[in-house]
């Protein structure tokens, strides 16, 4: 098998590492096999990794005919447009406040690049996806995929105002996208936390944990990254941990810190998750605690919190 591609038996899921070349092992793409040699694909990834997505549906086989878009951000967005391109027939799931950002991502590509600067150039400016193959989602609406797999779309706004999750009925597998956090193997170990850049809506983020904690479902696959077991336990730690976080965050905000690194490294003194997380370092830091530390000191200083 292609390096980067692991295979659920269970589920018959492959997990694509969507960001392999890049850094490995942080960002997913879930694959799911159709009748007739379709696929469906869950957050097709970074613009800049489309070569190597078709390269990996090529060794399977299979072409893409249905995109499931959780959040337009360009890590797992990216790639929406020109996957439309590439095959013709293929229509892409996204909510009606994130479409418009599909079908014209000048806007997104100039405030991600603003915001993120180099790792924006990294995961590639986004090619316009086609109006009319953009089918904006209703929440609670169940689409079905050919051969009978049914997914159903949970409206879950808090990372991002337009973002949605999938729920597998059968299989009992949510797609969180970004909407519970990561839960991510690192060279330290398994670490869990919110994922809250800016503008962050901490309480919207929690009535979504909490409506996908009604779904009981067995597995949960966050975008960041892969497929585990025990959804239940994990949405609920994931909601502890935000709160957690957001509480310990507003106490160091009260202090006078507003930088994210100083305010995460206070906070990595008094939480293990971010202790494990400083300790990870590099990207992972960078990524998965300074950039959700940012988000949460953001909201606090917009009242949002408590
Ligand atoms: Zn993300």
């Amino acid at each position: 098998m292609v390096e980067g591609l692991a295979y659920d038996r269970d589920s018959g899921v492959y997990i694509v590492d969507a960001w392999a070349e890049v850094v490995p092992g942080i960002i997913a793409s879930y694959l799911i096999p159709l009748a007739g040699g379709r696929a469906a694909i869950v957050d097709p990834g970074p613009a800049s990794s489309v070569g190597r997505l078709r390269r990996v549906l090529d060794s399977l086989g299979l072409r893409v005919s249905h995109v499931l878009v959780t959040h337009v951000h360009l890590d797992h967005a990216g790639a929406t447009g020109s996957l439309l391109k590439a095959y013709p027939d293929a229509v892409a799931y996204v909510h009606p406040r994130g479409a418009p950002h599909l079908a014209e991502p000048s806007r997104l590509w100039e405030s991600s690049k603003q915001v993120m600067g180099d790792v924006a150039e990294a995961y590639g400016r986004p090619e316009p996806a086609p109006r009319e193959r953009l089918l904006e989602t209703r929440d609670g609406e169940r689409i079905e995929l050919p051969g009978g797999r049914v997914l159903r779309v949970i409206h879950t706004p808090g990372h991002a105002s337009h973002h949605q999750s999938f729920y597998d009925e059968e299989a009992g597998i949510l797609y969180s996208g970004d909407s519970a956090g990561i839960i991510l193997e690192t060279s330290v170990g398994v670490v869990r936390a919110p994922t809250t850049p800016p503008r962050l809506k901490p309480k919207l983020y929690i009535e979504s944990i909490e409506r996908m904690m009604k779904l009981n479902a067995a597995s949960i696959a966050p975008t960041h990254f892969g497929l585990w077991g025990n959804a239940m336990e994990e949405l609920a730690l994931q909601k502890e941990i935000f709160i957690s976080w957001m509480n310990i965050l507003l106490e160091i905000y009260r202090e006078g810190v507003r930088s994210p690194p100083d305010a995460a490294k206070r906070l990595a003194l008094r939480d293990p998750n971010a202790s494990l997380i400083m300790r990870s370092g590099g990207v992972v830091r960078d990524f998965f605690l300074y950039e959700t530390v940012w988000g949460m000191l953001d909201a606090i200083e917009r009242g949002e919190w408590p």
